[in-house]
């Protein structure tokens, strides 16, 4: 056959690597506010306010309190492969920060007009610069709070078959809202705050409470079913909460899993927990849940996808047994504690009055539903 592409092989410039990265990267203004949140957590932050305009297509601004970088490293940021994670290939191995790869800041500000503003802690003053479509401006003194705030404005504007790509404001919109939720449950200790065209939607409080967050990103109503779950295995453990069994929902929408701090999906996670609830549960219903797994590193291999969602687990029957006998101990307990406990004689007073008063009507609907099941 004849040969079509008659071009010379050349290496790409720095402009068009940076935009294959980014493609990458970021997909979607979710996965921009995914990189630069992490960034946040990686830089010790306490307190994280994600700010949108238009489903994050024309504005995106992240503020934290972290340690911030120093100005003459402003620039560094932004280079593809500039991280200050890893130095050499053995840091691979032990890992504890979110990103490591050193293309979030390249990728993301090869795709939009950019300026962050950062001030190390402790540093008299701090830096700003702008970035347009990659192409840096000087870096210039600016009177900023300590810490970093990154404006990400006209996400794709230079890249028009991805802007095609973007869907509806409100769609970009609830997606950015579900991320940082998850962000919020997988590090109570940080304040998330999260400012949607002006509105503020979401405020957590940081007090390092995995309920406290729950409470604020779930709301009342889910957080008041939740059964506490805990189990270890060895190295190997998972703690959280599962619904009680009558507050089950008609779709696996509020499960949400972490390992070793990510968000994933899992199959085998969610059967694990399926399977402990099958028993009580009818059919087309699930449970919730918020469990966060910790496994040696070397057992997970979140490597399989760049956004680093999908996982995979080497030992899965153990993983499985972990999860599994965790939930179902949650739920024996749970069962254990409701059942009515006979009481000596002498201490029964007024036993109709105790239970009217103990109960709300709301409450007692659901205890005959749960008994009619
Ligand atoms: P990575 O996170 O993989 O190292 P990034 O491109 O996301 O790569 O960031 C590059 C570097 O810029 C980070 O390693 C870090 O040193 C610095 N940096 C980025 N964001 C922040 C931030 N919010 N606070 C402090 N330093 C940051
Ligand atoms: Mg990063």
């Amino acid at each position: 056959m004849e040969r079509t592409n008659l071009r010379k092989i050349a290496v790409l410039d720095k402009h068009t690597i940076d935009k294959i990265a980014a493609g990458e990267v970021v997909e979607r203004p979710s996965s921009v506010v995914k990189e630069l949140v992490e960034n946040s957590i990686d830089a010790g932050a306490t307190a994280v306010t994600v700010e949108i305009a238009d489903g994050g297509k024309k504005l995106i601004r992240i503020t934290d309190n972290g340690g911030g970088i120093e100005a003459s490293q402003v620039p560094t940021a932004f280079l593809s492969h500039a991280t200050s994670k890893i130095e050499k290939p053995d840091d691979l191995n032990s890992i504890h920060t979110l990103g490591f790869r050193g293309e979030a800041l390249a990728a993301i500000s090869s795709v939009s007009r950019l300026d962050i503003f950062s001030r190390e802690r402790g540093a008299l003053s701090g830096a700003k610069l702008h970035l347009e479509g990659g192409v840096p401006e000087t870096v210039e003194d600016a009177g900023c709070p300590e810490g970093t705030s990154v404006i990400v404005r006209d996400l794709f504007y230079n890249t028009p078959a991805r802007l095609k790509f973007m869907k509806r404001d409100s769609a970009e919109a609830t997606a950015i809202a579900g991320l940082v939720g998850h962000l919020a449950l997988s590090h109570p200790e940080v304040s998330f705050k999260l400012i949607k065209d002006g509105t503020q939607t979401l405020l957590t409080p940081g007090d390092g409470a995995l309920r406290s967050a729950i409470y604020a990103s779930l709301g009342r109503e889910f957080t008041l079913s939740l059964l506490e779950v805990k189990g270890a295995d060895g190295d190997m453990g998972v703690t959280g909460f599962g619904t009680s069994p009558i507050a089950s929902r008609g779709t696996r929408g509020m499960q949400t899993f972490f390992v070793n701090g990510r968000l994933v999906k899992s199959q085998l996670l969610t059967a694990a927990l399926e399977e402990a609830y099958s028993n009580r549960m009818m059919k087309g219903k699930f449970p919730g849940c918020v469990l966060l797994v910790e496994l040696p590193r070397d057992m997970v291999d979140v490597n399989v996808h760049p956004a680093k969602t999908i996982v995979k687990f080497v030992g899965e029957k153990r993983v499985f047994d972990l999860v599994y006998h965790a939930v179902m101990a949650a739920l024996d307990k749970r069962e254990e504690d409701e059942r009515p406990q006979p009481k000596p004689a002498s201490q029964v007073q007024n036993p109709r009055g105790d239970f009217f008063a103990n109960m709300t009507s709301q409450q007692y609907r659901e205890s005959q539903r749960a008994a009619e099941k």
